[in-house]
Parts: structure tokens; sequence; C-alpha cells
């Protein structure tokens, strides 16, 4: 099993993000499975554990990320980590401009930082909030840390991973499938990308 997903991008650029963000807002999830997302907190066995409200908070944290990467110039996507008792373990925004890192994105970057406090490199039983439909990248970053399940806010018809163009972390191949809950404050997660690159695009007059 390769231990990396970087053997090249999965055509995602900024203007592929803006595109979903646009695209996510408003019937965002438009080419999903339509307005089923009451049943995305089951894996593959049905099973429903969690719900919907539970991650409203943390990915409320991770909105807040996502804000502060908008500030600094970085395409808004924020993610949180938290451990198996719903503690937030790691908060990270999207870095890559900064950084110069192709790889600096905001759930690699808060997977790290979990690994690292806790010491190890499996998050057994932790969850991955995140703004934006994780890439390729990311949700196989989610499937090598062993997270319990990844929850996302704005689903990423262009680059994502979790459902959309993939579904990377369901893959029935696997040995270990987290779960996923998608749809969390949407709108407000399209919103923020759609608001940063609006403020971006060259006005025409
Ligand atoms: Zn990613």
């Amino acid at each position: 099993m390769p231990h990396t997903d970087d053997s090249g991008n999965s055509g995602r650029d900024d203007f592929e993000r803006e595109r979903s963000g646009s695209e996510g807002s408003g019937s965002e999830g438009s080419g999903r499975e339509g307005s089923g997302r009451e049943g995305s907190g089951r894996d593959d066995s049905g099973r429903e554990d969690f719900e919907r409200e539970d991650f409203e908070r943390p990915m409320r944290l991770a909105l807040a990320q996502a804000g502060l990467a908008a500030a600094r110039g970085e395409v808004p996507v924020g993610a949180v980590v938290l451990g198996p008792g719903g503690e937030v373990l790691a908060e990270a925004g999207n870095d890559r401009e900064a950084t110069a890192d192709p790889t600096a994105h905001a759930e690699i970057l808060a997977l790290r930082a979990a690994a690292a406090r806790r010491g190890e490199w499996r998050l057994s039983g932790c969850t991955l909030v995140v703004t934006l439909e994780p890439c390729t990248m990311c949700a196989g970053a989610a499937v090598q840390a062993r997270v319990a399940r990844v929850v996302y806010g704005a689903a990423d018809a262009k680059a994502g991973a979790v459902g959309s163009l993939w579904d990377v972390v369901r893959d029935r191949r696997l040995n270990h499938r987290p779960e996923v809950l998608h749809g969390v404050l949407a709108a407000e997660c399209a919103e923020a990308l759609r608001d940063f690159f609006a403020a971006r695009r060259p006005r025409r007059s």
C-alpha cells in the first residue's frame, strides 16, 4: 500500500476550489445523492453513532481557521482533529502559500499536529473535521492516520475524494474505512470559499 498520495496533483488548484465552492453553495451537494445527507452518518455497516449537531461546534472552529487562512491570503479551508472524547487535539488552516508546500492543506497540518500531540501516528478514535471535502491526498492521509471518521462541510465537485469524484476513505478494498458525515454547516463553508474568490476576481465594467 502506498504511503503517500503525492504522485502528482489531483488537478485541484485554486480555481477549481473556487468553482467547487461556488457550486457547493445554495444547492450545495448538487450531484451528490440528492438530499440524502441524512444517511451520511452511516458507514457500510449502517452504523450511526454520531449526530450532525455534534460536529457543528468543531466545524465552527474549522471555519475560524479557514477565516484566518483567508486573512493570510490562503484559500480558506480549515480543519480540526478531535480526540476520542471529542476534545480538540489540533486546529489548522490551509498554509500552502506561506510555506510554499503543496502538501500544506489544512487536513494534513491538523493531522500532523494531532499525531505529534498524542505522540503516535495512529489517530484511532479521532475525528477529522474539515470545511471542504478532502482531496485525494488528504483523504489518503485520513486513512493512513486511522481516524475513526471524517466530517466535512462543503462538497468539492471538482476534486473531492470523499464521495464526489472518488471515495478514497470508503473503498471496500481498504481494511480501515473511516465513517463519513458531510454537509455540516455546508453553506457557511462554501460561502467562505466563494467570498474569498469573489474578492479576488478582477471586476469588469
Ligand atoms: Zn487536501
